[in-house]
């Protein structure tokens, strides 16, 4: 029997994702969290979902991340579902910058990780963990194809007038200054399964997706391809999120520095963590700000009706962008489950040919499905984003060869 199991990794600075599909019939067999890598007492919560999906917890020092990879293997050995098993045909790591060359998921060598290495100053948080997760999965199964998946791949289509600030044209490009776009998986994923739920190829339909988690960014898809995206050189730009700023005037930065006396690594921490909905009204939970609202409570109010304003400026850019566009797409934590969002988002957009049908917006359910009323002219549509198993469609395409082998290095 041939390989069709992927291992799918998600490293974080302290943290460790994993899922183990089937490609056979693209199911799931395991997967699981290890929280608090480094730390004095690190927790795993191993769910394996060949049996009755029984969570197991285990806590206890997990040094590095070799450590909890090695846990996690002992997990899924101990469902049956081991590491060295031949059926496993290659580990798929999420990598979220992938710069301007890597445009497709990527068979790893060394001249790859020389790559994602180089680029750690433009995601110093990210890519150096992300790098981590690859060097421990490698010296686990050094005989294994290891694909990385890049969060920016998706965006290397938008054009330069998308894709550039408009800033001195040398200094940008000697530190690589240009907008990168993140969450490229999600929004590659959604933009397909929306052409799909229209009945449609993606290559005739223009989507806007909306990825509304705790990070959030939309995007412009045109008959498949990215031609605009929120974030930019990281990811703060863009929509309101669950506590980064998103857009706002650079010179609030200097007015930081030369009134307020802060220093780059405080702003920083202001913008990216302590700003959005947790620093205008204390919670990033849209339940809670929601339930806050019912109650009347005006902070709340604001934080959400800053949020949505936002949110709608770029449904109407990206409309602008595009010039013609078939559906709207919701998806992540927010956009799949927050109905008063999705109404909010859209009301008042009439004239844009969109609406949201009251009924339909309140169903809840896993499924992709269309919320719009059956006359309007843009379909509105709540599209479940699954990251990791296109990170396994992509990775194991490579490794099936029915994917183009070559790297992303264009
Ligand atoms: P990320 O992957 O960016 O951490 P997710 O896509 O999982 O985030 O989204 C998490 C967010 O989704 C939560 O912070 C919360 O605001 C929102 N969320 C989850 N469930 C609901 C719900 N039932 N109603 C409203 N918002 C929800």
């Amino acid at each position: 029997m041939s390989a069709t199991r992927v291992l799918v990794l998600n490293s974080g600075s302290s943290s460790l994702k994993y899922q183990l599909l089937d490609m056979r019939d693209r199911t799931r067999l395991a997967m699981g969290l290890v929280e608090r890598i480094g730390e004095r007492t690190g927790r795993l919560k191993h769910t394996p979902l060949t049996g009755d999906g029984t969570s197991r917890e285990t806590t206890g020092p997990m040094a590095d991340h070799e450590a909890a990879l090695k846990a996690v293997a002992q997990e899924l050995a101990s469902d049956g579902l081991g590491l060295d098993s031949p059926e496993l045909a290659a580990i798929g790591h999420r990598v979220v910058h992938g710069g301007k060359l890597f445009t497709r998921p990527t068979l790893i060598d060394d001249s790859v990780l020389a790559e994602i290495r180089r680029l750690i100053p433009v995601a110093p948080l990210h890519n150096p963990a992300n790098l981590t997760g690859i060097l421990t999965a490698r010296a686990l199964r050094p005989d294994l194809p290891q694909v990385a998946v890049f969060d920016t791949a998706f965006h290397t289509t938008m054009p330069e007038e998308a894709a550039r600030y408009a800033i001195d044209v040398r200094t940008a490009d000697e530190h690589r200054i240009r907008r990168y776009g993140f969450h490229g998986t999600s929004h590659a994923f959604v933009s397909r399964a929306t052409a799909r739920l229209l009945g449609k190829d993606p290559s005739e339909v223009n989507v806007i997706v909306l990825h509304l988690g705790n990070g959030a960014s939309a995007s412009a898809v045109r008959q498949g391809r990215c031609v605009d995206t929120s974030m930019g050189l990281t990811p703060l730009e863009g929509l309101v999120m669950g506590t980064r700023s998103g857009d706002l005037d650079p010179a609030v930065i200097f007015h930081l520095v030369r009134v307020g006396g802060m220093s780059t690594d405080e702003i920083d921490t202001l913008l990216n963590k302590k700003s959005g909905l947790v620093g205008l009204c204390g919670d990033n939970d849209m339940r809670e700000i929601r339930r806050r609202v019912d109650e009347g409570d005006e902070q709340a109010r604001l934080a959400f009706d800053i949020y949505i304003h936002r949110l709608k400026k770029y449904i109407g850019a990206y409309y602008a962008v595009l010039g013609r566009v078939d559906a709207v797409a919701f998806t992540a934590g927010v956009g799949e489950n927050a109905a008063p969002v999705r109404e909010a988002a859209v009301a008042g957009l009439e004239g844009l040919g969109l609406a949201v049908d009251g009924e339909l917006n309140a169903v809840r359910s896993d499924e992709p499905r269309l919320i719009s009323p059956g006359h309007a002219r843009v379909a509105v549509a709540v599209v479940p984003t699954d990251e990791e198993l296109e990170i396994a469609t992509q990775t194991y395409a490579l490794v099936d060869g029915s994917a183009d082998r070559s790297e992303g290095l264009t």
